[in-house]
């Protein structure tokens, strides 16, 4: 008969199977450590191909597709707005819908140096300490692409990717001979037989890397993991001794209580810090929930000089000449993969109409569906891209966690005066970049990249500013560690999937020598 999981302690308890826990828990499991996931969402069957759908209001249609089940409460520079995020819910979290761009930040998003001082005076684990973690995911997630021809880094765990198409190499020209550096963008995807790319989709071949096919999959297999899905974790119970004594969680709607030497918080940047607050742990910084960064999302349309039938979406090129310009961050620029992404340019539409003047005429919402089909047509053959804009952590814009509602998102989030002059500026850049070709911004409104969400729970050196010290491990809490994107004190210019994994993969080797040296549930 198989052992309740209730009844057994487990070496790591991980809540949330997103890049950063399904990465962390496969790890663990791979070194021989007993792990129990705990994931709100279902499984899913691998057969599914769907992408994220921001108009399914259904609360158990969103479930049983693994988004998640409710709408984001915002209040964006001071308007109130609802709707449902770009967040997955399931067996590998938002990553299954992921575009699986995973780049490199660079040196100097960690580290603060004279020539690029940091705005948070550096990550207190720098960029050398972090580049075999790099390498290392770059192997686990399979990514293929050529290294930044403006970068230092040697990236020799980089795959060569496939040719890419005509259409795109012609644009790949025309950017070189307006004197850019355009080169084939870093995608954790295997390219097996028959590969769709899954760009913004769940994949059913464990052809694209995310944190199912990278972490839980490959966890479950070792032996070590187990697995409980449609589990929703609600507190964590804390000793007098300063450590966690068990999780409380409804597993299909029943109460349950699980037990383990260490606890990982991977519920996400929106969520885990709304577990922490829940349970009533020491919040000695104040600091728990707040920093929320996102990104903004500055897309263009650019038409390559010669007429070639654009060969359909993809995610190929990218370029970093811009990341950091004149002492400015910036950010990096990259193939969008216009109509795998469909859903996520009706979501940046809706957030348009949402803070517009005509958001009282709620019908008028509707055909932003129609006008995002309209777009992917009238731009016929050019390729949208999208420029990363890093935003920086301020502690006004948050995540708040509501006793009387505490499963739901609500947040704050104040665009900075420095941002908005920043953002005027990476567009001019932009314009001035591609000067030579025909472009076309898709948008006036800044616009906040809600599936990028990272800073809630910031790791520091000083408990007085960050939640987390440099191993991730809650200050003040014995064996409470956090892996999601929470832990980042600066977002940087790049998507932030390589960065979470590359963490979770230091975190989970430190976890792992404290239980081999035989540590109590108090780490250092
Ligand atoms: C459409 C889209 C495209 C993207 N493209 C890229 C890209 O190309 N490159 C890139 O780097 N990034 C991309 N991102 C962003 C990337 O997917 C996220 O940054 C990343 O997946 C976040 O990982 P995470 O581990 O922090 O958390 P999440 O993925 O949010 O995982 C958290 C998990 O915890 C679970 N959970 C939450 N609460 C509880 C609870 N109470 N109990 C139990 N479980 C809980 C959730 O169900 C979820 O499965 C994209 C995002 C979207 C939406």
């Amino acid at each position: 008969m198989k052992t309740d999981p209730q009844d057994i302690l487990w070496d790591v308890i991980v809540i949330g199977t997103g890049i950063g826990g399904g990465t962390l828990g496969r790890r663990l499991a791979e070194k021989g450590k007993s792990v129990l996931f705990l994931e709100r969402g279902p499984t899913g069957r691998r057969a599914e191909e769907h992408g994220l759908d921001p108009d399914m209001g259904n609360p158990v249609a969103r479930t049983v597709r693994g988004f998640w089940p409710s709408q984001i409460q915002a209040k964006l520079d001071g308007i109130e707005t609802r709707f449902f995020g770009p967040l997955g819910a399931g067996v590998g979290g938002s990553s299954v819908f992921y575009a699986a761009t995973l780049e490199r930040p660079e040196q100097h998003d960690l580290d603060d140096t004279p020539e690029h001082p940091h705005p948070t005076g550096g990550w207190p684990v720098g960029f050398d300490t972090m580049r075999p973690y790099f390498d290392d995911t770059e192997a686990l997630f399979h990514i293929c692409g050529y290294p930044d021809p403006l970068g230092t880094e040697p990236q020799t765990t980089l795959r060569a990717p496939p040719a890419i198409s005509s259409s795109d190499q012609s644009l790949f020209g025309d950017m070189e001979a307006q004197g850019l550096h355009p080169y084939h963008a870093h995608s954790a995807i295997k390219y097996v037989d028959g590969c769709k790319k899954c760009l913004g989709f769940k994949c059913s071949k464990s052809c694209k890397m995310d944190g199912r096919s990278a972490g839980v999959e490959p966890a479950l297999a070792t032996g070590h993991a187990t697995l409980l899905d449609m589990c929703v974790v609600t507190r964590l119970r804390a000793s007098e001794a300063g450590g966690i004594d068990e999780v409380e969680a409804l597993h299909r709607g029943v109460a349950k209580t699980f037990r383990a030497k260490r606890y990982v918080l991977a519920a996400g940047a929106l969520s885990s810090p709304r577990i922490f607050q829940a349970s009533d742990l020491p919040d000695q910084s104040d600091q728990v929930g707040r920093n929320l960064m996102f990104h903004m999302n500055e897309m263009f349309a650019i038409w390559p000089r010669e007429r070639i039938k654009n060969a359909g979406p993809s995610k190929d090129i990218a370029l970093r000449d811009l990341y950091f310009v004149e002492g400015e961050r910036q950010g990096m620029i990259q193939a969008l993969g216009v109509e795998a992404r469909y859903g996520e340019i009706v979501h940046f539409l809706n957030g348009a109409f949402d803070r517009s003047i005509l958001r009282k005429i709620k019908p008028l919402r509707h055909f932003t569906r129609v006008l995002a089909v309209i777009a992917i047509r009238m731009f016929g053959d050019a390729k949208i891209f999208v420029g990363i804009l890093e935003d920086l952590p301020y502690p006004e814009n948050r995540v708040h966690f509501s006793p009387e509602n505490p499963d739901e998102i609500c947040v704050t989030y104040e665009f900075a005066p420095e941002l908005k002059e920043r953002r005027k500026r990476f567009r001019s850049r932009i314009k001035r970049a591609f000067k030579g070709l025909r472009l076309r911004f898709l948008s006036h409104q800044i616009e906040p990249n809600f599936g990028h969400p990272c800073g809630t729970m910031r790791f520091g050196n000083h408990p007085d500013s960050s939640v987390l010290n440099a191993n991730c491990r809650a200050h003040g809490v014995g064996n409470l560690y956090v892996v999601d994107a929470s832990f980042m004190p600066t977002s940087c210019g790049v998507n932030p999937s390589l960065t979470i994994a590359a963490n979770a993969l230091r975190v989970a080797d430190h976890i792992a020598d404290t239980l081999d040296a035989g540590k109590g549930n108090l780490d250092g």
